[in-house]
């Protein structure tokens, strides 16, 4: 999972090699080591976040970035081509500031840019690309009102490398209009809708009735206008995306080609076309399969798909006598996605149903019991004497049915459904028929945190980040705290339906450890997406730095997720105005000598505003275990 970036250290904790294959052993950052410094005040220089938590390491983005570069230079120069690669990282991917800002330092010295989908994100772009390398392209993408046009005029003008790519026809109309009138030479992209297809859940914007692009058919008109507004010479760069996780290389090719087709057919009807932009879809290994029969893996690696890009470009430009042309993709996922890990705490795990059961409560739940029930019971048993399991997961569901009717109709109380489900259970585990699975609650809500699961089922790498030397004893699903039954993680990667998990030792069995999980390869998309149902605002951020210093890392920047007051404000809510209602009231309600002071009560209540709406550290004890 991950390679080259995680891997288990001797003390069985998780750790990240930052620097990839060419991280030496000393460099390794043990994540454990991570949570207990920014969530517990008293370790040495120990901040005081609350989790869940996002762990953002800014070496594993350079490392990604630098990789994907030198795959490229390396098949340019072994296949002699005659240009170069010139990436941009879509912006929609994760927006943060930080992530944008870092893509845009390390990117500088190979003319790294961006892409923007929409105003708010060309608006970040043309301002963070300000501080990089003035050749670095800003393709401008997206569905386009005359504002967009305007604004991304407007970049051009302030020496932003800036490419309007059409994505509807109309939006040449407002380009040439708008051009005109600001007197700017824009440079202008298509975005040809490819014939072909890419079949996997991600490949629903590519093929003849995609959402996205022009058709052929429009290209010339686009052509033909350009032509007639004197500004063909504008038309420089075609763009096509075939989705996202192209699975193969052979794929790959495939659009590659037809895309290079278009580029040279442009090239001859007068463009002066100088960028193929392949768009993303450059694929990630979640589940460490590298085979493209899995929808979470590819059978490529960064060498082979820029090899794969390179030689498509060249045969079909050699072919054609046309000048090789710079090779720009857009690749979000296989730049983000590792550098970005969810660090999250189990709180409590359901327990066992198993009763301890006296002779006489045995008695008592059978004289209950129906005929047909009884029946039942007497076979369970006589199947379990004999060892047979199949039989006994037969007679234990029967029996299970009849006493949950028997329930329904009041001829049978709540005790005696307990202990069904409790000889059940426990006949069944020294069969070892089944292995119960358990609930674990985690502080963590999925819709904010990992809202591709919950929408589109995918899934990712989930593990424990310490106690890896110790053999899990239990197998489990992930529970959120949202009042959903969506909140809920019961996949997992390779098909799993639980997880194995240790026992806890934690606050919730008595004891004083903690238990920590992490998601990993989450870094693309999952941060924007997330919504604040049950109002669940995002996590706390940390950027962690590899350094030489005692713990091989330094913490160079953190920030508590949003509290109660932030999310609030999202849905309107004026959190101040709410305060001094509920100061008002308790003035008008609470007796100075209620034992709880109006101060006191105010300040109660200004720091549940304060806080972050998730289970505070000192909190979780108090979840009871559900099953
Ligand atoms: N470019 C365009 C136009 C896209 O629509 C997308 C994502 O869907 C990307 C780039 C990024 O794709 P990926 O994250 O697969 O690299």
């Amino acid at each position: 999972m991950g390679a080259p970036y995680f891997s288990v250290n001797s003390s069985g904790n998780m750790s990240v090699r930052p620097y990839g294959a060419a991280t030496l052993p000393h460099q390794e950052i043990d994540l454990l080591k991570i949570v207990k410094k920014v969530s517990d005040p008293k370790s040495s220089g120990g901040l005081d976040l609350q989790l869940p938590l996002i762990v953002r390491l800014p070496d594993v983005l350079k490392n990604r970035l630098e990789s994907l570069q030198s795959a490229f230079e390396f098949a340019i120069q072994s296949q002699e081509y005659n240009s170069h690669y010139q990436g941009v990282y879509p912006v929609k991917c994760n927006q943060d500031r930080f992530v944008v800002e870092d893509i845009v330092k390390f990117g500088s010295p190979f003319r790294f840019g961006l892409e923007a989908g929409s105003k708010p994100e060309l608006l970040l772009a043309m301002s963070c690309l300000c501080k990089g390398n003035p050749e670095s392209l800003l393709v401008c993408n997206g569905f386009k009102d005359a504002e967009y046009i305007s604004l991304a005029l407007v970049a051009r003008k302030l020496a932003l490398n800036t490419v309007i790519v059409l994505e509807q026809e109309e939006e040449i109309d407002v380009v040439i209009e708008l051009s005109k009138k600001l007197s700017i030479r824009p440079v202008v992209g298509v975005r040809a809708k490819l014939r072909t297809k890419h079949s996997g859940h991600f490949g629903s914007t590519s093929g003849e009735k995609g959402k996205f692009g022009l058709t052929t058919t429009q290209i010339l008109r686009v052509v033909k206008k350009l032509e007639q507004a004197g500004m063909l010479d504008c038309l420089q760069l075609l763009h096509f995306h075939i989705g996202s996780q192209i699975p193969t290389t052979a794929l790959l090719a495939d659009g590659v080609s037809e895309a290079a087709q278009i580029y040279c057919e442009l090239v001859r009807l007068g463009a002066h076309m100088q960028v193929i932009d392949i768009g993303g879809g450059l694929g990630i290994d979640y589940d460490g399969s590298k085979s493209s029969d899995s929808e979470l893996s590819v059978s490529y690696g960064l060498e082979e798909y820029a090899l794969a890009v390179v030689r498509a470009v060249q045969n079909v430009c050699d072919r054609r006598c046309v000048k090789h042309p710079i090779i720009c993709s857009e690749s979000g996922r296989a730049i983000v996605s590792h550098h970005s890990i969810l660090i999250f705490e189990a709180v409590s795990a359901s327990s066992d149903n198993a009763p301890a059961m006296s002779a006489h409560g045995l008695q008592y739940f059978v004289e209950g019991l129906t005929e047909e029930a009884r029946a039942d019971y007497r076979n369970l048993s006589a199947a379990a004497i004999r060892g047979e399991s199949e039989t006994c997961l037969f007679y234990a569901d029967q029996l299970k049915q009849r006493c949950i009717d028997q329930f329904k109709d009041g001829s049978l109380g709540m005790e005696q459904l307990a202990a069904v489900d409790g000889f059940c259970e426990l006949v069944l585990k020294v069969l070892g028929a089944s292995a119960p699975t358990r609930t674990y609650h985690v502080n963590l809500s999925v819709f904010t945190s990992i809202p591709d699961f919950w929408g589109i089922g995918q899934l990712f790498p989930i593990v424990p980040i310490h106690r890896l030397d110790q053999r899990p004893g239990v197998r489990g699903v992930l529970s959120d705290l949202t009042c959903d039954s969506d909140g809920k993680i019961d996949k997992f990667i390779g098909g799993e339906t639980s997880l194995p998990l240790h026992e806890l030792e934690g606050k919730s069995n008595g004891g004083g450890g903690s238990y920590y999980l992490g998601m990993f390869l989450g870094g693309a998309y999952e941060e924007a997406l997330g919504g604040v149902h049950n109002l669940f605002g995002g996590p706390s951020v940390v950027r962690v730095l590899q350094s030489d210093g005692p713990h091989s890392f330094a913490v160079t920047r953190a920030v508590p997720g949003p509290s109660c007051s932030d999310v609030l404000r999202v849905m309107q809510h004026e959190p101040e105005l709410m305060f001094e209602t509920l100061k008002h009231r308790a003035e008008e309600f609470v007796q100075e000598d209620d034992g709880m002071a109006n101060a006191a009560l105010a300040s109660s209540l200004a720091s549940s505003f304060h806080n972050m709406p998730y289970l505070a550290a000192t909190s979780s004890c108090c979840l009871t275990a559900i099953n």
